[in-house]
């Protein structure tokens, strides 16, 4: 519970728990949708439709209040509401990813052993292979036939649902096992995962009209089966798959909704991105190293001037400024040996400032410059957010990154600014629903400023 309970009035606590529970469970219901950055994409561009937001192909101007969306290929998004100011003038974004940790099936998805049926995978994102063994796992994606017929996959999180399972020695017979490195318990061409017994092309065919071979062009992902659950007695937490960074692209998309809906249009462009491909550093077109989110600010401007050069695009960009919405290590009484002490983002403090990711020396970091991590200083205590700000671990003990340096290359000022986990990148990551609800309150307080 919040440090200041004590002072409050029963009334505004009342109201608090209601603001918190209605935030938590809206929450809860996109990660239960979102199993991956595609149907997270789904679910986000429904949201926003119901609420006014209309695609960017179809608008030919973008004027105070306006609310458009783009999307790229059916996975990363960038939805904004048009401010006072001209987009000439830069806007404000918070940044995400909706991509997880998670493996992949590989082009030839389907290989048979001892009369047992296995999906092929590879590894997407940094994942401890071990954790992954012996739990219930679901299968979703897409396969696109020749044709460009395409077939979307969801199994394993509705009732009735089977489930995937990657199978595990007996500790009996693990001896071998267990006195290995946990890196090597199991290796990543083991990690393979049990479809059936017995060949499984004729269900694949009654069920979904595909042949094996249409596997080859598809893009199925396994991730964890089942949809998020409270934790605790007093139900402080939630635990889910992909929180890392459902978590803070929720939060941020939530407090553009609101500001969607609010009587005035805010000073400057506010815009939300969520975007895919951040797990394996940031790559490919879905990725925000592409051209994606200058493409589509050249796109906003010529919405407001028919004749907008170059030079004003990128003036646009400079001038812009961002939170990187993503996911912060929280201190664990476990594990004190990650731990920055005295700089290490707690659990139930609210989402941490994060001045520089990066490994060893800041190698690889945004670092934010101090006239920035003031402004949000002033910003986030006048909103009477509850946060904190670190760094993301000891130094010399790894280390990390973000998306936060595609967008300082164009030259604005970006801050890592997100919700403190345990067991970041576990199949199932824990978050407290306290800081769920500030992160909200954070990225809210940014847009209002
Ligand atoms: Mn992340
Ligand atoms: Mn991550």
């Amino acid at each position: 519970m919040k440090k200041n309970d004590r002072g409050r009035k029963k009334a505004d606590r009342v109201k608090d728990d209601k603001e918190l529970d209605a935030y938590c469970a809206a929450y809860m219901d996109f990660l239960a949708k979102g199993k991956t950055e595609r149907t997270c994409y789904a679910e986000a561009v429904r949201l926003l439709e119901a609420c006014g937001f209309k695609s960017l192909d179809t608008v030919t101007t973008f004027k105070p209040g306006d609310r458009i969306y783009r999307g790229y290929h059916g996975k990363t998004l960038f939805a904004a509401v048009a401010g006072k100011a001209p987009v000439a003038e830069g806007i404000r974004v918070v940044g995400g990813h909706t991509d997880a940790p998670r493996l992949d099936l590989k082009p030839h998805a389907l290989y048979e052993k001892d009369g047992i049926t296995y999906f092929d995978t590879h590894m997407y994102g940094g994942i401890k292979k071990y954790q992954w063994l012996a739990m219930p796992l679901a299968l979703y994606g897409t396969v696109v036939k020749k044709d460009g017929t395409r077939v979307d996959i969801a199994i394993g999180d509705q009732p009735g649902d089977p489930v995937f399972m990657i199978s595990d020695i007996l500790p009996h017979f693990g001896k071998d096992q267990l006195d290995k490195p946990t890196r090597d318990a199991v290796a990543a061409e083991d990690m393979d995962v049990i479809a059936g017994l017995g060949p499984i092309d004729e269900r694949l065919k009654k069920a979904y009209g595909l042949e094996k071979d249409d596997l080859l062009s598809a893009e199925l992902e396994i991730v964890p089966a089942g949809a998020p659950r409270e934790v605790g007695l007093d139900r402080a937490f939630i635990a889910a798959y992909g929180h890392d960074d459902r978590v803070c692209a929720y939060a941020g998309l939530s407090a553009l909704l609101d500001l969607a809906q609010a009587k005035k249009a805010p000073n400057k462009t506010c815009a939300v991105v969520i975007c895919d491909k951040e797990e394996i550093g940031s790559v490919g077109a879905t990725g925000m190293e592409s051209s994606f989110f200058e493409n589509t600010v050249a796109e906003l401007l010529d919405r407001q001037e028919k004749n907008a050069r170059d030079i004003d695009v990128r003036r646009a960009l400079e001038r812009s400024s961002m939170l990187s919405a993503d996911v912060c290590a929280a201190s664990d009484p476990h594990f004190p040996d990650a731990d920055s002490v005295g700089n290490a983002a707690k659990m139930g403090k609210g989402p941490a400032a994060i001045k520089y990711t990066g490994a060893a020396a800041k190698s690889g970091a945004s670092d934010a410059r101090a006239e920035f991590v003031a402004d949000i200083r002033r910003i986030m205590d006048g909103a009477k957010v509850d946060w904190q700000i670190g760094e993301l671990g000891r130094a010399e003990k790894g280390g990390g990154g973000t998306i936060a340096k595609c967008m300082a290359r164009f030259g604005m000022d970006v801050l890592d600014f997100g919700t403190p986990l345990f067991s970041m990148h576990a199949p199932w990551e824990l978050a407290s629903r306290h800081d769920c609800l500030h992160t909200k309150k954070a990225y809210a307080a940014y847009f209002a400023d």
